[in-house]
């Protein structure tokens, strides 16, 4: 089959590549997104001509950085530019998981970047999850994110993984004593027994949470609307189309952002466009590159026990690569369960390249719905799934970068094209935005308004040598290659 697997790996190398284009206009209904805001479709009578600060996207991380700069500067005014509805990408189509994965990176982190800059990012995403945390006590005092403070369950199918997962926590524990104890492992047995999870070789409990992030999110705009009804204001149904520089310019607002609803110039802009970023940052494509998830909502008319309040699950399992039908298994699935209705969030990727490596949220492949419906009942041991009812499916578009890392920090010419310095962008969180976004959109906004930030793991920066060695179009070939 050798010549399937060249077929796929020379379409991988054209799909990295292509433009992501504008986020689409119909996107697939998320369950999570019903009903919809108050504020979805917010927009001015007409676009105003200036600002201080334009921020393109309106999810969690344009949330951040609108939040920092509002209340970072006295007088400041912030514009954000949604091409769709309020929080209408990945943040409002996600799996609702609050949870580090620097258990399962740190050996890789390691190997490429060695243990102090592995630790730094370990610890920086539990940062952000305490951000998240501190964001929901500040914001959702009614309840109304259903947030739970749990226990996640990372399951391993197979005991390679689970051999290599043991062997990395036991490297960063080596590292960093400080980090001894927050992940604890479980045999097998104890995962069924214990959580009635069925086929695990192995598991191991970490502190984390579940959410609702489009009403956190809708919510913490709400609020900064009316703490700033004169310096915050959104465009939603204002699709971005390009950004243009006029080096000549002798006022500070130098940028013109052509939308489709006309031009707005600004002193700084801010990328908080994820998966997308391609379309406006052509020479990032490659580098960054859109992978569509696949989330469904299932009822299992209560055949198995509501966990919701003590526990969420991570299954992990090596990448699978079937060379006829062209499918692949990126090695991990998600859930979620309601405390409230008992419904199951579930989601995980087995599908072609041209599936995955997509922008287009706009349907969900029924053969990816297909399989989140089998296989979710099989983990708890139930091999007939027939009473089981699909309650939702949606897709939504996630940013992945070439080396695994986000992309946080000035937007260097020699990616925008353009003389000036006032681009910035936070972007490609690669599957672990509630780990990361908070404070990704916090440091370029601190950044923009010239503040120091020493804490912000050095290798999400955009410097010439990540962008020469690691952050190319050869490693996102690798990446998605590795395991055909
Ligand atoms: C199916 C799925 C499941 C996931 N599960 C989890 C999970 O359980 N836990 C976790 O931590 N992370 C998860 N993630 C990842 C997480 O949701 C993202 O990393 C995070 O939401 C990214 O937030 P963001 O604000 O950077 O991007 P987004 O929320 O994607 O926001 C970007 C916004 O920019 C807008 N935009 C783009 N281009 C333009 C333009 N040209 N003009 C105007 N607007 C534009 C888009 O419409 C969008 O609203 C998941 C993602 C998906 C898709």
């Amino acid at each position: 089959m050798a010549s399937n697997k060249n077929r796929d790996i020379e379409q991988i190398t054209q799909l990295i590549v292509a433009d992501p284009g504008l986020p689409r206009p119909n996107p697939t209904s998320s369950y999570w997104q019903n009903p919809p805001h108050t504020l979805s479709k917010i927009q001015s009578p007409t676009l105003q001509r200036e600002t201080n600060h334009a921020i393109i996207g309106s999810g969690i991380t344009g949330l951040s950085i609108a939040k920092t700069l509002l209340n970072s500067h006295p007088t400041t005014k912030i514009t954000i530019l949604e091409a769709r509805t309020l929080c209408s990408g990945a943040t409002g189509r996600n799996g609702g998981q609050m949870a580090a994965n620097m258990g399962e990176e740190y050996s890789h982190l390691v190997q490429h970047l060695g243990s102090e800059m592995a630790g730094k990012i370990a610890k920086f995403t539990l940062k952000n999850l305490d951000c998240m945390k501190e964001l929901i006590e500040e914001f959702d005092t009614g309840d109304i994110c259903e947030v739970q403070e749990l226990r996640k369950l990372r399951v391993f199918l197979n005991g390679e993984k689970f051999e290599a997962f043991r062997g990395s926590i036991a490297l960063m524990e080596g590292d960093h004593p400080e980090l001894k104890g927050f992940y604890k492992i479980l045999d097998g047995d104890t995962v069924l027994k214990k959580y009635g999870i069925h086929g695990a070789v192995g598991g191991a409990l970490l502190p984390a949470g579940t959410v609702w992030p489009y009403r956190l999110v809708t919510k913490v705009f709400e609020d900064l609307l009316k703490k700033f009804p004169d310096r915050l204001t959104i465009e939603t149904n204002t699709p971005v189309i390009n950004v243009e520089h006029d080096p000549t310019c002798t006022t500070p607002a130098a940028y013109t952002i052509h939308t489709s609803r006309g031009s707005l110039r600004a002193e700084n802009v801010f990328y908080a466009t994820n998966g997308y970023t391609g379309h406006l940052l052509p020479r990032l494509r490659g580098r960054i590159h859109p992978f569509k998830g696949t989330m469904t909502v299932q009822d299992s008319n209560g055949s198995v026990p509501n966990q919701g309040k003590d526990v969420s699950w991570g299954f992990h399992y090596t990448p699978t690569y079937d060379s006829v039908t062209g499918k692949s298994g990126y090695g991990l699935y998600y859930l979620g369960q309601s405390v409230k209705t008992g419904y199951f969030y579930f989601g995980g990727e087995n599908a072609r390249v041209d599936e995955t490596v997509s922008a287009d949220d706009s349907f969900v492949g029924e053969d990816s719905v297909a399989h989140l419906r089998k296989g979710l009942p099989r983990f708890f041991g139930k091999d007939n799934s027939s009473s089981w009812k699909l309650v939702s499916s949606w897709s939504g578009i996630m940013g992945f970068s070439s080396d695994g890392l986000p992309l946080v920090g000035r937007v260097p010419s020699s990616l925008s094209g353009r003389s000036g310095q006032g681009e910035w962008i936070a972007a490609a969180f690669n599957g672990y935005g509630m780990a990361n976004c908070l404070l990704s959109g916090e440091a370029i906004a601190l950044m923009a308004l010239g503040k120091k930030v020493d804490w912000l793991p050095g290798a999400y920066g955009l410097d010439e040598e990540r962008l020469k060695s690691v952050l190319t179009e050869r490693e996102s070939v690798q990446a998605l290659t590795a395991k055909l």
